[in-house]
């Protein structure tokens, strides 16, 4: 019987956090214990370079509907490496609870690869989102009060682009008109929620890399502009302090384990389009200064979590992958090959052959765009064939690139020591990470860039409302910041139904957004559902909890 992710994890025996965290010598006054399992860490954030051990990036091919499992494969592969003698440690998001209610579930993981306690990661965990939630809110409600009371900077209130947010899936707060009932009770104005992850406090917080850096950031957020067209600030609203102070704890990285007692550091969790999609900085150098090697998630495929990880990310902390795993299934790469969702079982070698051609370009651009050391990981389901693995290993060898059965789902860290082989082998080769583009070129350059080099397009199309925020940006002086690509994931292109390895195609750009906070510039094709909706049927329908306090239906 195939037992559910939940009890696997329920079945685990969880060792007390004190004892994973002596494990990797975190020291015990720096050890903020949540009851026994979880714990916050202390850290001056005074990260030294020579201290940090390997970092190793997982990302993946174009995902499809079929399911990758980076998440899975990054907990697996840590496990493996401790079992062949490596110190590792992990670095991952913090799971949302719209997806947790919704339709894809939870991200601790799945099968014998999970973090645990699962239904704690999974349910409120430590309380970061909702100190992210406040922070939020209280800029918004900072933001209305200041209108009521005579509106001193002049703040036009048809140009304020600050939603409010709550980490919730619930499409009927996409567009609200609030304030209304009269003079005591505010003005009247068109106004909306997000779901918490797309809060830019979310992204601020996983980019930061010290209180500072916290604060200056919360500070620049622009919350809108005032009837004379000038840029309105958090700090303009003298609100930023206040966000720092609720975002105390939350900034301090999280500590749990794997169900292989592997040290685990789960925190943040900023939206993959209209954010960067990664675990906080602050996690991450943690991984490394208190790891030998570091595994970390970056979301969707690689075109655009590892684009962003790299372009983004590696910029602001200063740190680079030495090793960065594929993860492909070949249920995807069949997809990729033209077959449908519901052909995928019977083996197909021809497919896989055809769909190869999307694994491929992810691994030429990790090893040719930004010079790094590619591992591929088949994370294996029941379906495949022999024959199918073998000639998916055997394509990626002809490009002399290593490619191992990932079988950490089935078996934990067992099913990854070939794969842990590997990867500790791509780490020790030299590489020097080199950026998709220059802060210094033009924004227009910048995205032309990822698109030519990274999606192999024939460049970038501007919308006219697209070109008036460029100019916009321009004159702020913020040009220079980094690109943050808000593009379907399931294709090289902007249409999702364009899988394998399109050529021959333009991206277009819808609109283009500053996150002048988060530092980065979000540019939009098409349009991103920033409030999800729940499903027909949610999965909080199956969810449920017992009288001893057993949570059943999570997955
Ligand atoms: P990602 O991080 O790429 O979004 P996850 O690791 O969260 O993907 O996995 C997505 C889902 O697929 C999870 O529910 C997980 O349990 C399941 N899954 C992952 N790998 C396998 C596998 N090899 N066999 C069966 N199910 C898997
Ligand atoms: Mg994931």
């Amino acid at each position: 019987m195939v037992l559910s992710d939940i009890e696997i994890a329920n079945a685990a025996e969880l060792e007390p956090i004190k004892d994973v965290a002596a494990r990797i010598n975190i020291p015990e006054d720096k050890l903020i214990p949540y009851g026994n399992y979880k714990a916050k860490i202390e850290t001056d954030m005074n990260f030294k370079k020579e201290n940090e051990g390997k970092l190793i990036l997982v990302t993946a091919i174009s995902p499809t509907p079929a399911g990758e499992g980076k998440t899975t494969t990054s907990i697996g592969l840590a496990d493996g490496l401790r079992k062949i003698g490596k110190k590792s440690v992990i670095a991952l998001r913090e799971p949302s609870l719209g997806p947790v209610f919704g339709v894809k579930g939870g991200a601790a993981g799945g099968g014998y690869a999970q973090v645990i306690p699962m239904e704690d990661i999974n349910l409120h965990f430590t309380g970061d989102f909702h100190a992210i939630t406040s922070a939020h809110n209280l800029l918004a409600a900072m933001l209305d009060n200041h209108i009521h009371h005579g509106n001193e900077l002049g703040i036009d209130v048809r140009r304020i682009n600050y939603k409010r947010v709550m980490d919730m899936n619930d499409r009927q707060l996409r567009h609200i008109v609030n304030g209304l009932h009269g003079k005591v009770n505010g003005t009247p104005r068109e106004d909306g929620f997000d779901i918490t992850v797309a809060s830019e406090i979310m992204a601020i917080l996983c980019l930061s890399v010290n209180i500072e850096d916290l604060k200056e950031r919360l500070g620049n957020i622009i919350i809108g502009y005032s009837y004379d067209g000038k840029a309105i600030t958090a700090r303009d609203l003298k609100a930023n302090g206040a966000m720092a102070a609720l975002l105390k704890d939350a900034i301090k990285p999280n500590l749990v384990q794997t169900l292989e007692g592997t040290p685990a550091f789960v925190h943040g969790g900023p939206f993959a389009n209209i954010a960067h999609g990664c675990n906080s900085i602050i996690a991450t150098k943690l991984a490394l200064e208190y790891g030998d090697y570091a595994i970390t998630e970056a979301g969707f495929g690689a075109d655009l979590g590892a684009e962003k990880f790299l372009d983004i990310k590696c910029r602001y902390a200063d740190i680079e992958p030495n090793a960065v795993v594929i993860v492909a299934t070949v249920r995807a790469l069949k997809m990729h090959g033209g077959v449908a969702k519901d052909d995928l079982e019977p083996e197909n070698l021809e497919a896989l052959r055809n769909g190869f051609e999307n694994l491929e370009r992810h691994i030429d651009n990790i090893k040719n765009v930004y010079n790094l050391n590619p591992v591929v990981a088949v994370n294996q389901f029941p379906t495949d064939t022999q024959a199918e693995t073998d000639l998916l290993i055997e394509l990626c060898e002809k490009l002399g690139v290593k490619c191992a059965l990932s079988e950490v789902w089935a078996k934990g860290g067992d099913g990854a020591i070939q794969l842990a082989e590997y990867v500790v082998e791509a780490a020790e080769k030299p590489s020097k990470l080199q950026f998709a583009y220059d802060l210094e070129d033009s924004i227009e350059d910048k995205v032309n860039a990822i698109v030519q080099k990274v999606y192999r397009g024939n460049g970038a199309k501007f919308s006219a409302k697209a070109k008036r925020a460029i100019r916009e940006i321009n004159e702020l002086g913020l040009s220079n910041l980094p690109i943050c690509m808000a593009k379907t994931q399931y294709s090289f292109t902007d249409n999702p139904k364009s899988m394998g390895a399109p050529t021959d195609f333009d991206i277009s750009i819808s609109e283009v957004r500053l996150s002048a906070g988060a530092k980065f510039i979000v540019v939009l094709t098409g349009s991103i559902m920033t409030m999800p909706g729940l499903p027909k049927r949610p999965s909080a329908e199956n969810i449920d909890i017992d009288s001893n306090g057993n949570i059943t239906g999570l997955f």
